[in-house]
């Protein structure tokens, strides 16, 4: 669960962005380190843009072969600088020159892949990657107890109460400037794409009034630069960036109760506080020690009808599962959760007996810190729900023992552990990570770490018939989360940068045996195609700067 994980980053999970510079032994490949300018570059070559991905069910190996037999070239150098995954194909190719992204290269070289055969260890994200949500009962159940926390805790009007949940407004991805009461959209460079100030949309001229002919904000342009160096101190007090389902209707309750404050005041404000209160309210709804006291409305609602909110996930990811282990794969649960509400969530998902299905299973695991700091791990009372006080465990990957729960704790000794299992050394025992948090799941494992990952985007499933949630996801007003007009958006970027492939649900990559290659023809990593905006992108109608939203 981000939002909880953000409670905690908040309260110190993460210390700050130098604690992410130590080396442990896990870190062993300097060349994993993302190109991401070199991608930019493909995400702006148009041409290939149009290049689709094969969808899962094709024979994904015969493409593959003939793809890297039509260059030799690049085998060779790839040979030299990748030794892990030809995936890294895209990126050991990315510090050459922009020449060698002609198409009929890109076409034929220039594809992402995901092989599991490749890994040793593979982990999981719960919360929007193993178990999804019904986020028209979610998003409407966070939306109205945010209204409530600020009325009753924060002396805001009722009025707030009475607005009705505009949905088009809700999407992930967006960042809210606190102190001036925006709501942003960004692009891969992190200019200003689209803005709102409350509700209301500002024009091109608004934007470049209030920052500048660049369409940028400091802060969010160190978030684009490195996102882990906003996550906690002065700029999370002024930024939120709004990275899962969780976060999304917080955008909708900020924006309104901006404009009741507009409504309200003679005269704007010279820096509004809604941010911090709203900050408050998440912290309130989302702590753990809120949730078996019915002090938080969104765990009381949760608890009391969890089948509400929470979707069975398809058996056939749980079968992948099984599958995977027999295979001899290490598997393990990762999730920000503490251990009640992510035993209330996956046993409606998954079944009562969800962590059979792992070696290793860590709660309130407080991403991204986890992955850069080596914080201890806890012991957890099976029974009672909860993890128990003062019980830190030594640094030692003998102390973990499979089978068992853990609390927060850190990727360097879990590593460690889960190496033991496969009587490997760390450095060869290689890991993925499935996620839908592109920060903490993505980012941050393969930037930081020696991971890959696979980014979860639900809003690939939009282009499905049927789809049930298109009206949470969908939004005229700040356009496709990939892509507006011909420019990509912040989160194609880092998807594309990042992330071994992209996929719209697990129970996607499920229909894949253990042994199947998934070959994207398209250089970003969509799967089963790229999205829609990103085909429909060309030059002619690109925004250069200034014309962001008239696009
Ligand atoms: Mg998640």
């Amino acid at each position: 669960m981000q939002a909880l994980g953000r409670s905690g980053h908040n309260l110190g999970a993460f210390t700050s962005s130098s604690s992410i510079l130590y080396a442990t032994s896990t870190n062993t490949n300097a060349h994993t380190h993302r190109y991401r300018t070199d991608v930019l570059r493909l995400l702006r070559n148009y041409v290939n843009l149009a290049q689709n991905s094969m969808t899962f069910r094709a024979p994904t190996t015969a493409a593959a072969a003939k793809a890297t037999a039509t260059a030799p070239r690049e085998r060779e150098h790839t040979k030299t600088f990748t030794v892990q995954t030809t995936r890294r194909v895209i990126h050991g190719f990315a510090g050459r020159s922009y020449s060698r992204y002609s198409a009929s290269t890109i076409m034929t070289s220039y594809c992402k892949e995901l092989s599991l055969k490749d890994y040793d260890i593979i982990g999981f994200d719960l919360d929007g990657t193993l178990l999804r949500y019904n986020l028209t009962n979610m998003s409407a159940l966070i939306y109205d107890v945010l209204k409530r926390y600020l009325v009753d805790n924060k002396g805001y009007s009722e009025q707030l109460l009475k607005l009705p949940m505009d949905l088009d407004f809700l999407q992930k991805g967006l960042f809210l400037d606190g102190p001036r009461g925006n709501i942003l959209k960004l692009s891969s460079e992190a200019q200003i794409l689209r803005a709102t100030h409350g509700t209301r949309l500002l024009t091109d001229e608004e934007i470049v009034a209030i920052y500048g002919p660049e369409r940028q904000w400091a802060i969010t342009t160190s978030f684009y630069k490195d996102p882990l160096s906003t996550w906690n101190g002065a700029a999370s007090e002024q930024m939120r960036s709004l990275l899962d389902y969780f976060d999304t209707p917080s955008a909708l309750v900020f924006a309104q109760a901006v404009d009741l404050v507009d409504k309200e005041s003679e005269s704007p404000p010279q820096e509004y506080e809604v941010w911090r209160d709203l900050q408050a309210g998440l912290m309130h709804i989302f702590s753990r020690d809120h949730f078996s006291n019915d002090i938080s409305l969104y765990f009381k609602g949760m608890r009391a009808d969890p089948q509400k909110y929470v979707l069975c996930t398809d058996s056939s990811v749980m079968d992948w599962l099984s599958a995977l282990r027999k295979s001899g794969k290490k598997l393990f649960l990762l999730t920000g959760s503490n251990i009640d509400f992510a035993n209330l969530t996956a046993t409606q998902a998954l079944g009562k007996d969800w962590q059979e299905y792992f070696d290793f299973v860590v709660t309130y695991a407080k991403k991204p810190g986890f992955f850069t700091i080596q914080r201890p791990f806890l012991q957890v009372d099976v029974r009672e729900l909860k993890e128990l006080a003062n019980t830190e465990l030594p640094q030692d990957a003998g102390i973990l023992k499979p089978g068992e729960l853990y609390s927060q704790g850190n990727w360097h000794q879990l590593h460690k552990a889960l190496a033991r299992l496969l009587n490997k050394e760390p450095a060869k025992a290689r890991a993925l990570y499935f996620g839908d948090n592109i920060i903490q799941d993505v980012y941050t494992p393969v930037r930081h770490r020696d991971f890959d990952a696979v980014a979860i985007a639900e809003e690939l499933l939009m282009e499905e018939k049927n789809y049930p949630y298109f009206a949470e996801l969908d939004s005229q007003l700040w356009g496709s989360y990939f892509a507006i007009g011909c420019q990509p958006t912040l989160w194609s970027n880092f998807i594309s940068s990042f992330a071994q492939i992209c996929v719209p649900s697990m129970q996607e990559v499920a229909q894949t045996a253990p042994a199947q290659r998934i070959v994207c023809t398209n250089p970003y990593g969509f799967s089963p195609r790229l999205p829609k905006e990103l085909e429909m992108t060309h030059p002619t109608s690109c925004w250069e700067g200034g014309t962001g939203s008239g696009i």
